[in-house]
């Protein structure tokens, strides 16, 4: 009994040192293997990010240090290429060089400000004389300015990247405005934007949007391979808002014959109609939730417009082609513009703060006409937005306006199964 306790624990000790020994062992081997995947990894690399815009990736960089040194010079107001090479000592003549090969295919003055210019270099012997390389200056996405020394000549052309693109869905409620709710479920702004702008003609903006109705969107994201951070907005390709106020509104991407790109709702009507609801950029009306019980900001009688809550300096849109008949100071209206439309539809926009040059007085649907402002009778800066139908003012509200064209034979086969095209991906991407 006292043997077999001993003998018990003897082993329970052994096993316990057994235990840990191994445990050290394996915790050794689990270092040794991460250092190696490291190590792999940075072997593995630089094949890959070869493919990659050399100037963007660190690795790269490092690389290019250890050979040649390197200059990273940020775009300040008022720089040129000429000015840049001069202040980082690069010597006349070769700056001379650089300069006149540049202006083949790029107007060296032409720097974006911000922009970052890469200038590899090397140090001409023992003296401190710097000596080009290459210079490197990205232009827009996916396009970008190269110009290299090669045999003690200099070559200048523009690099393109190699791009990938990717299909995006987002969906939620909107809890204050479309635009901000869209922003946090992550939806790239320009996509609110342009969002916003194909519901324009039916939407108002002010309005028509409550707390708690649902959005979804499916649009194509480019983006450089290797380089997730910039992205360039592609195509959107359906958008969907359902309204407590006016139920689901589904639009769709179609490019008819022409290779003009339209949306159309579900059954082929066209999202254009002959006149905007909302007439202003709708990604910056204030809140509209709060705004419409404001007698003010709703239509009644003495009242025969509606209003759009906006910061000074909101763009204005003419809300469909026209002539302007009226533009000026107009009483307790401050600055206003009447614009007489087809179908003896006219509109009018007052108290802007400033009116944009429309020359010949023709406008098209969407073009700035001029700006919020708070001129004339007015408490704050907002718009006030007025349809006139045959000299009468109207409740922009009510009105049910001519919708556009409505795609037919051919084309409205074609664009119903672009539709169903278009609904298989989304369901393809799943639930979120
Ligand atoms: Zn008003």
């Amino acid at each position: 009994m006292l043997f077999n306790t001993f003998l018990g624990l003897k082993l329970k000790r052994i096993l316990t040192q057994l235990t840990i020994f191994i445990a050290v062992i394996a915790i050794f081997f689990l270092i040794i293997q991460t250092k190696n995947d490291k190590k792999d990894n940075k072997i593995a690399n630089p094949e890959i990010i070869y493919e990659k815009n050399e100037f963007n990736d660190k690795l790269v960089k490092k690389r290019v240090k250890q050979s040649a040194p390197s200059l990273l010079i940020k775009v300040k107001s008022g720089d040129t290429l000429e000015k840049i090479l001069k202040k980082a000592g690069f010597k006349n003549e070769e700056i001379f060089k650089v300069i006149n090969e540049t202006k083949k295919i790029f107007d060296p003055k032409n720097l974006i400000i911000g922009n970052e210019i890469t200038i590899k270099y090397q140090n001409k012997g023992k003296s401190i004389e710097k000596s080009i390389n290459s210079i490197f200056i990205p232009l827009e996405f996916n396009k970008n300015f190269y110009l290299e020394k090669i045999n003690e000549n200099f070559v200048a052309k523009f690099q393109s990247e190699k791009t990938q693109k990717r299909l995006i869905k987002k969906n939620g409620f909107i809890t204050d405005s479309l635009y901000l709710s869209g922003l946090r479920s992550g939806i790239n702004k320009k996509a609110i934007n342009e969002m916003i702008a194909i519901f324009s003609f039916s939407v108002d903006f002010q309005r028509d949007i409550w707390r708690n109705d649902k959005f979804e969107i499916l649009y194509e994201e480019e983006f450089i391979k290797y380089d997730k951070s910039n992205k360039n907005l592609g195509k959107i390709l359906y958008a969907n808002i359902d309204l407590q106020s006016l139920g689901s509104l589904k639009l769709y991407r179609f490019e008819s014959e022409s290779g003009k790109v339209e949306y159309f709702d579900e059954n082929g009507k066209s999202a254009k109609k002959l006149l905007m609801k909302t007439p202003i950029d709708g990604a910056r009306l204030s809140s509209g939730f709060g705004m419409r019980k404001h007698p003010i900001l709703g239509y009644n009688v003495q009242h025969r417009g509606v209003d759009f809550a906006a910061p000074k300096g909101t763009p204005i849109y003419a809300a469909g082609d026209g002539v302007i008949e009226k533009k000026g100071w107009n009483g307790a209206y401050g600055k206003y513009i009447r614009i007489r439309h087809a179908n003896n539809f006219k509109t009018a926009y007052a108290h802007l703060s400033k009116f944009n040059k429309t020359p010949g007085g023709r406008v098209k649907q969407g073009s700035i006409i001029g700006y919020v402002g708070s001129t004339g009778r007015s408490t704050g800066p907002h718009l006030h937005y007025e349809i006139l139908k045959n000299g009468k003012r109207i409740n922009p509200q009510k009105l049910k306006l001519p919708s556009g064209r409505k795609l037919k034979n051919g084309e409205l086969e074609r664009f119903i199964e672009e539709k169903n095209l278009i609904h298989r991906k989304i369901d393809d991407l799943g639930l979120y």
